[in-house]
């Protein structure tokens, strides 16, 4: 049996899919697992597809210490275990820079170069980076994927990727990239099968969850998003502000002298519904909250998550199809009814039933949007593409 392992590596978690590929390369999830508390007390979990626990192993700090032995960790149990090899490894990467449009084999070139993005990236794309030398150090045999969060939006147009700062920071890299592209792109090729004539229109695709953003997709291609130069732009998110005018980060700095590190960690931690609720970042918390803190924190991400929707509408000409992802778009009735609502200039009109029973489309028959619920799977499009660059690296 041939597999493709797909990773995806945080600061402290590696999580990882195994996929069987049959003989038509159709795909199949065999189990998801991941290490985490990596570098204080580490777990290895693994469920298979139907859910049932495969392992729940504790490892000291001394055992997994880093991302590079947690995978060794899992890369061991999978083999020991399942008898397991894959054929390749796709990753998910952040970053791909200005020029990555679409996902590579990467070798140590390749990483040299994704590594001159870890200044763009700095919480993320080290660790992203990190598994992948790993193998190629323990493994180099095994063919390596890296799938990039930015790719998806490459082909927006110059007016999109710039902001109006001195021309030479954008030579330099300062550029509104976007981010979500790989949930995205699989939302976009579900939308064409589902609906091919919807899918050639315009369409919002909102991706809400603990990270959040929106694109706005013209014939199946993004051409707009709320994300920019990193992933703190746009919506409300977890624990991440969205969009905020820089004269509070200088306010900051200048006047209550908070240090970098300080802004940084208010920034990515400290912001969004856990800043604004002061009680979490979960939204289904929230929702479950009578604290009047909890509900003005879901009505702000609804605001502004409809204020953003018609930004994109403009950059639209207007709009087609709304599609909902990720787990607050895919899980949460109230926060879909509560930015449709706010979108009805738009025509946009749901089914209450349809909303509540989560199906998959959602808009009533008299809405001019039609409005769709569509899981996104973000491991599943990157071992299609893993496999797609493994055929074609094996012709070559
Ligand atoms: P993700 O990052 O895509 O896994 O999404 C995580 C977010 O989805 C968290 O804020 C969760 O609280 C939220 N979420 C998951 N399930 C539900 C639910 N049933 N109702 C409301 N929010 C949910």
């Amino acid at each position: 049996m041939d597999s493709i392992l797909v990773i995806n590596a945080g600061s402290s978690s590696v999580k990882f899919q195994l996929f069987e590929i049959a003989q038509n390369r159709e795909l199949t999830l065999l189990m998801k697992g991941q290490v985490g508390g990596i570098g204080t007390q580490a777990r290895l979990s693994v469920h298979s597809r139907d859910n049932t626990v495969l392992a729940d192993q504790a490892f000291s700090r001394h055992e997994v210490p880093d991302v590079s032995a947690a995978l060794n960790r899992a890369g061991a149990w999978l083999r020991d275990r399942h008898n397991v090899h894959p054929v390749a490894v796709g990753h998910r990467v952040v970053h791909g820079g200005p020029d990555h449009d679409r996902p590579v084999v990467v070798d140590r070139s390749v990483v040299a170069e994704l590594e001159r993005y870890i200044p763009l990236a700095p919480l993320h794309q080290p660790h992203n980076l990190a598994p992948i030398r790993s193998l190629l150090d323990n493994q180099p045999h095994i063919v390596q994927v890296a799938c990039f969060d930015s790719a998806f939006h490459r082909g927006h147009g110059p007016l999109a990727d710039h902001y109006a700062i001195p021309e030479h920071f954008y030579a330099e890299g300062v550029r509104r990239y976007g981010f979500h592209g790989i949930s995205y792109e699989y939302i976009a090729e579900r939308l064409n099968r589902m609906a091919p004539e919807v899918a050639q229109g315009r369409v919002i695709v909102a991706h809400l969850g603990s990270g959040a953003s929106m694109c706005a997709l013209l014939n199946g291609r993004s051409i707009e998003t709320t994300m920019g130069f990193s992933v703190l732009d746009g919506l409300p998110m977890g624990t991440r502000p969205g969009q905020l005018d820089p004269g509070v980060l200088l306010y900051l700095m200048l006047q209550k002298k908070l240090e970098p590190a300080a802004v940084e960690e208010l920034l990515y931690h400290e912001s969004g519904l856990k800043g604004l609720s002061g009680i979490t970042n979960d939204m289904q918390e929230l929702e479950a909250s009578r604290d009047t803190r909890a509900s003005f924190a879901i009505d702000y991400f609804v605001y502004r998550a409809a204020l953003h929707a018609g930004m994109l509408t403009a950059a639209l000409g207007g709009l087609d199809a709304f599609v909902f992802t990720a787990g607050i778009g895919e899980n949460s009735p109230t926060v879909r009814a509560g930015i449709a609502e706010r979108l009805g200039w738009l025509g946009i009109s749901l089914d209450r039933a349809q909303n509540d029973a989560r199906a998959q489309l959602i808009s009533s028959p008299q809405s001019r949007v039609a409005v769709y619920v569509i899981p996104t799977d973000e491991e599943l499009m990157i071992a299609r593409h893993t496999v797609q660059l493994l055929a074609a690296n094996t012709r070559a």
